[in-house]
């Protein structure tokens, strides 16, 4: 047993050396961001997220990293909340991502489309559960930065498109599910159309009162879920 939990030791600070890049061992400052990260993903235990990817990647994915320089802090990085990332726009509440994620049941290969890029956080959670995933942002800004962290956290593989997310990227549908985190009036057609037979759909509907609705797609007809109360920001239209 202790000499499990050892080896165990030993390859968390390899795998921190070779995240940090340096090989020059844990900064002290990575440390610390390690143990809030721990600490975000035991909170999502305690919340009832069991989904071994998806508390993985969360417990993995440098969640600094994506909150932009000028926005980040040791009180915002980890805490469960949602924050602000520039332009008006936040990165999702810790237990909002896990929760989303969760309840889209992907396997590995899943072709996932994003509507609502934002900070990144998200899209490089869906590619490490695995997915092949595009992701689109209306706001030129954000996409930029969320391109350079994904780069630089090695997601090259992670498609983006800046432009607006209503229309779906038909070029690359139909997908095995699809996760918005904006929120629209309605659920828009143009994804319902994209989606896979067999796929899911997650998004956030309403304005001022929202709820998650969550949409199967199965021998042609659609079901439709009304789920959990949420707040995101709004949709916008090009
Ligand atoms: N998933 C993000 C959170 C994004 S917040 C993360 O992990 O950080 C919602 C994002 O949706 C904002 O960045 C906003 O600019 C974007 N957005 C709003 N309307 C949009 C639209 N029509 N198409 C694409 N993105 C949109």
């Amino acid at each position: 047993m202790m000499r499990a939990m050892l080896v165990m030791g030993v390859v968390s600070m390899i795998a921190f050396t070779n995240r940090a890049g340096e090989g020059a061992g844990v900064s002290a400052e990575d440390a610390g961001w390690a143990v809030q990260r721990q600490a975000m993903v035991a909170q999502l235990k305690v919340y009832h997220i069991t989904n071994t990817c998806v508390l993985a990647a969360m417990g993995r994915i440098r969640r600094q990293v994506f909150i932009p320089a000028a926005y980040r802090n040791v009180n915002n990085a980890y805490a469960d909340a949602p924050f602000p990332i520039g332009s008006g726009q936040t990165i999702s509440q810790p237990y909002i991502v896990a929760y989303m994620t969760e309840k889209l049941a992907l396997k590995p290969g899943d072709k996932v489309l994003e509507i609502g890029t934002g900070s990144g956080y998200q899209a490089a959670v869906l590619a490490e559960c695995g997915a092949d995933v595009y992701s689109i942002e209306i706001i030129p800004e954000l996409a930029r930065h969320a391109r350079a962290a994904l780069d630089a956290e090695g997601y090259q593989r992670i498609h983006i498109l800046t432009g607006d997310g209503y229309k779906g990227w038909p070029e690359y549908s139909p997908f095995d599910a699809i996760i918005v985190t904006c929120a629209p009036d309605e659920v828009p057609k143009a994804l319902v159309d994209q989606l896979k037979e067999g796929g899911r759909l997650i998004v956030p509907v309403g304005r001022g009162s929202q709820r998650l609705v969550i949409l199967r797609k199965q021998r042609g007809q659609v079901e439709q879920e009304e789920d959990l109360p949420v707040r995101f920001v709004p949709m916008v239209r090009e």
